[in-house]
């Protein structure tokens, strides 16, 4: 819906403005109120040039969109009944449990193997790990190549499916070929479309997951959703997308969370959503009340993290990863409230 800034265009305008959408096979029509016209756009009003020419038009002063930019992840697309199966579990179905540790430290692997099985005591149903880390300061840890072993390692001893974040086209396809089950897509790389095109083009025609987290500068709802689609566009609709904080953050926690936002999603999409709680709040006493609330979201999934010892950790473990006692607990919990909120 093309809304002009006077009450009523000229005719001159009005010609300009159906030239450039009759371009692009839209079609105009105005509508006549009593105090202002405004124009609704008949036909596919996606393309984005189109929306550029218009938007750049001197007398326009908004475009209101009725048709999402995204087409695959739309909650009315041909995907709407796509279904994610981890291990036993359909996503949707049954409330998913991601856990494990920020980081492997590739020097102690056996926190990351004892935290492995300890997560799936705890009910877990995929096992993460940091293998490379995206730091703020270059100074930190960056991680090691000798940790995706680790992983697989822990993949071997527990059965479970493992999660890793990648960050270029070489890792992607290391972790591919390791037999990485969920590519993670970190807050800092959610909106690096090369990134996400080539994941796309690694996964086509494999069952690999892929977890997109919201980008941390806000992250704009319909800009989270087109990120997915460029993934999606490839040819595997294999997606959950994670929440988990933005900046700017409210006083005390790491980010402001932003587990509600699985309301307007669900709205929006078909995709499962999966909270990640420990990089919201950032602390790991806040962490299971926060697990607790995106299941009450409606969230179909968390990604905790966890640590045998968190003291003992590298990377966010020390401060933020929850143990796999307590995750017994929230996995639980998580699963009672996941039943009930789907009365509402
Ligand atoms: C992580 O999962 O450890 C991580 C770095 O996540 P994010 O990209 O959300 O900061
Ligand atoms: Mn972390």
């Amino acid at each position: 819906m093309i809304i002009p800034f006077n009450k009523r265009l000229s005719k001159n305008e009005e010609e300009h403005l159906i030239a450039i959408c009759n371009e692009f096979k839209v079609e105009i029509q105005p509508i006549v109120g009593a105090h202002r016209t405004i124009y609704a756009m008949l036909g596919d009003e996606r393309d984005a040039l189109l929306i550029k020419k218009v938007e750049g038009l001197p007398f326009v002063e908004r475009i209101d969109r009725i048709e999402s930019i995204y087409k695959l992840m739309a909650i009315d697309s041909d995907l709407k009944n796509h279904k994610i199966i981890i291990g036993d579990k359909e996503l949707g179905k049954d409330f998913m449990c991601i856990a494990g540790q920020c980081t492997i430290d590739p020097n102690n692997k056996n926190y990351f193997l004892e935290t492995s099985q300890g997560v799936k005591e705890s009910g877990a149903d995929v096992i993460r790990g940091g293998v490379w880390k995206p730091r703020t300061s270059p100074h930190s840890f960056q991680g090691s190549l000798k940790s995706l072993d680790i992983l697989i390692e822990a993949k071997e001893l527990t059965g479970l499916p493992v999660d890793t974040e990648v960050m270029n086209t070489e890792q992607v396809k290391l972790c591919v070929d390791a037999g990485v089950d969920m590519l993670q897509v970190g807050a800092r790389n959610a909106l690096n479309y090369e990134l996400l095109k080539s994941i796309g083009e690694a996964i086509a025609g494999t069952k690999t997951i892929v977890l997109l987290k919201r980008s941390i500068h806000i992250g704009k709802i319909d800009e989270f959703l087109s990120a997915a689609e460029y993934i999606a566009a490839m040819g595997n609709p294999n997606i959950l997308l994670c929440p988990r904080g933005t900046l700017p953050t409210v006083d005390g926690f790491r980010n402001h969370p932003d587990e509600s936002i699985t309301l307007l999603l669900k709205q929006k999409t078909w995709a499962p959503v999966v909270v990640d709680p420990s990089h919201s709040v950032g602390k790991a006493i806040y962490v299971p009340r926060a697990c607790l609330a995106a299941a009450a979201y409606g969230a179909d999934g968390i990604c905790v993290e966890t640590h045998i010892n968190p003291e003992k950790g590298i990377g966010d473990d020390p401060k933020q990863s929850i143990t796999p006692e307590i995750l017994k607990k929230v996995i639980s919990d998580c699963r009672s409230i996941y039943k009930v909120q789907k009365n509402y």
